[in-house]
């Protein structure tokens, strides 16, 4: 078999398990380096085999379903992943037009394409897309949806076209508890709409962005942006994302900002998609069999891809749990090498039923660390991860609790220390430049270094003895551990490594308790009543500093001469004021306006509750807004803001 045979039928065999079987065993980046091959081989060679994946819009349709021919043709859209790509595609539809035609800017959402068909105002049909022509009727799955109208003000005949999307949250919430966890949320989509259990449909948790019409009567449309306005207008969801551009020049910093800010969204978008504004040009510019020429993808970098499961790493953390780690064959993820994963524990790795050796789904977005999302194919000689029943560093017995495994040896397993020292000095901490985990470690095994008062005991001459120090470097080192003497209560808390308490946290008890000693006496039921403290932390606070160890800690600490700057507050015109900023500001970013307040003596809060003594309200405020309206606490408009600024 030639390699374009090959390549034709490993892609069909791919796109019937991802379209069809909503199961697939190979990640969209793998699926792409061999669509892209065998495109190239048939510009190449002029050949197109008759069943070319090339040739045809996604898959056949399930037969469980009712099949529903679609009023006018679906279909998919034609990409780029570089702006080289978008460049050309923007002088191809400028061809023959005399002055600069806009486009249009809009998230790719990766989920599933639905269309559905509206008459006199009421949700006729939902379909999938299914292979362009024939989709499935899926009216009482997308019914589920809550942000589906089943009725609009326009009374004429209309087809809306969108995705459906499972958001990132609803998947973490429903693979806590499911008893096969969703491999991503695409598939997680997919799976829920082409189901026939309604019920399961529903508890997916999905939502729908709408982007374009398909067929329609009873109105007419010149424009992308007419129709984005228009869908808004009839209640659709529209995502949060539409620009119109004018100006190319805009087009890489446009495409780079949205990439950056793709982390941060709460569902998945694998690209942004350009389409000729005007609908006249549409025209002219047609479609070829699988895609309309007025229209260009621009694909981000992969997040997903799959890789075997070499082995599993136990390793121990500050609190002494034993994590484990998985070890990949190494794989690159949006031009980062990964060979590493975190599990979670041993029932997650039963749940997504990973063995070692097999294939599995890696995801990594933004900095985050990277996750196996679950089992893209077994392996030939997969076999079971093993439990440890003894701590792979110090050999002491493994202790279980609730899902997770700790080593029984709290004061001298080494990794367990090192990293408890580490979280000690490092930037939220007491922020000790120069300790990295290396210089900890040879701190440990020299000088028998344990606990972290114990720092502060080092002289020069010691670290002189030392291999790899300096002069300079030993000089340094002493010079930024006595600077760390003089610090703030937060940090000192952070540094501490209390349950539960990170710098927000800590923040919060400096503001709330002002002192060491009454942040130490704190009752259970004190700490409850700060904003974001649970039960749990409260209870692991309080037991944190009953414990003797962790006062003789402190105590230690403090007689190595640690003392607590106060935070100096300025004064101003929001002195003694909880702020919180919602919507659109004209004249300043978020980001600045708060600094704005800050400078100005107050301070800034992300979330409206009693605490909040004023909200500054720009456009387009949503659910803060209300709730401040609620809790009856003083609004004020941009332009308010502004003189408040200029007092
Ligand atoms: P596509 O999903 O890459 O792009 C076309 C689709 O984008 C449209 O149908 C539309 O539904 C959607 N879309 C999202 N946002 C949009 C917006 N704002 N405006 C207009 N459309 C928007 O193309 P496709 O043909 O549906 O699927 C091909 C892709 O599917 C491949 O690139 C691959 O990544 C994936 N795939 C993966 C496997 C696998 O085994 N992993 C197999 C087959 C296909």
């Amino acid at each position: 078999m030639g390699r374009m045979e090959e390549l034709v039928a490993l892609l069909n065999k791919y796109a019937k398990e991802y379209y069809e079987l909503d199961d697939p065993t190979v990640s969209d980046a793998e699926y792409d380096a061999l669509y892209d091959e065998l495109v190239m081989l048939e510009n190449f060679s002029g050949i197109v085999l008759p069943d070319s994946p090339t040739k045809r819009v996604g898959g056949k349709t399930n037969t469980g379903f009712k099949q529903v021919t679609h009023k006018e043709r679906l279909y998919s859209l034609d990409k780029s992943k570089t702006v080289e790509g978008v460049e050309e595609w923007l002088c191809k539809i400028n061809k023959s037009a005399d002055a600069l035609v806009p486009v249009t800017l809009e998230y790719k959402y990766d989920g599933l394409t639905l269309n559905i068909s509206y008459e006199d105002g009421v949700l006729v049909r939902a379909c999938t897309r299914g292979d362009g022509v024939v989709g499935e009727d899926v009216t009482e799955q997308v019914k589920t949806i809550k942000n589906v109208p089943w009725k609009i003000p326009f009374k004429g005949e209309i087809d809306v076209q969108g995705e459906g999307l499972m958001p990132l949250s609803s998947l973490e919430k429903y693979n806590e508890t499911a008893k096969v966890p969703l491999k991503n949320a695409r598939n997680g989509v997919a799976g829920a709409i082409r189901n026939l259990d309604v019920e399961e449909t529903k508890r997916r948790g999905l939502s729908f962005f709408a982007y374009n019409v398909g067929y329609h009567s009873g109105i007419k449309f010149s424009y992308q942006h007419e129709v984005h306005s228009f869908l808004k207008e009839q209640g659709f969801n529209v995502g949060e994302y539409f620009e119109l551009v004018e100006d190319y020049d805009l087009v890489p910093k446009l495409l780079a900002e949205a990439e950056t800010r793709r982390p941060t969204l709460d569902y998945l978008i694998d690209g942004m998609v350009f389409k000729a504004d005007s609908f006249a040009l549409r025209e002219m510019l047609g479609s070829t069999e699988k895609f309309p020429r007025w229209a260009l993808a621009y694909k981000f970098k992969a997040e997903e891809v799959s890789t075997e499961v070499k082995g599993v790493l136990w390793q121990v953390s500050r609190t002494g749990k034993l994590n484990p780690l998985a070890l990949l064959d190494p794989v690159d993820i949006g031009g980062v090498t990964v060979s590493r994963a975190t599990l979670s524990n041993m029932s997650e790795i039963k749940r997504k039923g990973i063995r070692i050796g097999d294939r599995v789904f890696v995801r990594r977005s933004g900095d985050v660390i990277p996750e196996i999302m679950g089992v893209a194919s077994r392996g030939e000689d997969a076999h079971e991860v093993e439990k440890p029943t003894i701590c792979p560093v110090c050999g002491s017995p493994v202790i279980e609790k609730g899902y997770f495994l700790y080593c029984s040896n709290e004061e001298n397993c080494a990794p367990r220390i090192i990293s408890q020292l580490e979280h000690f000095c490092a930037k939220d901490g007491m922020d000790i430049d120069g300790l990295s985990e290396k210089t900890i470690e040879q701190f440990y095994n020299e000088f028998g270094l344990r606990r972290a008062d114990e720092l502060y005991k080092l002289k020069k001459g010691d670290l002189l003895s030392l291999e790899g120090f300096k002069e300079k470097k030993a000089e340094n080192i002493i010079g930024s551990i006595e600077k760390s003497k003089t610090t703030t209560l937060a940090r000192f808390l952070t540094a501490l490594g209390v349950p539960g308490v990170g710098k927000k946290a800590a923040k919060l008890l400096e503001q709330t308790f002002v002192t060491l000693d009454r942040v130490m006496n704190a009752t259970a039921e004190e700490l409850i009543s700060i904003e974001d403290f649970g039960l749990i932390t409260a209870s692991q606070i309080v037991d944190f500093f009953r414990s003797e160890e962790n006062r003789a800690l402190i105590e230690g600490l403090l007689a190595q001469g640690i003392t607590f700057l106060e935070e100096e507050k300025t004064e101003g015109v929001f002195s003694g004021k909880t702020v919180v900023i919602t919507g659109v500001l004209e004249r300043y970013k978020r980001s600045a306006a708060q600094e704005e307040v800050k400078k100005r003596g107050g301070n800034v809060a992300d979330s409206v509750s009693k605490n909040v003594n004023l909200v500054i309200v720009g456009s387009d405020a949503g659910s803060k807004l209300e709730k401040a309206k609620k809790l009856g606490i003083e609004i004020i408009d941009e332009a308010g803001f502004l003189r408040m600024l200029e007092e």
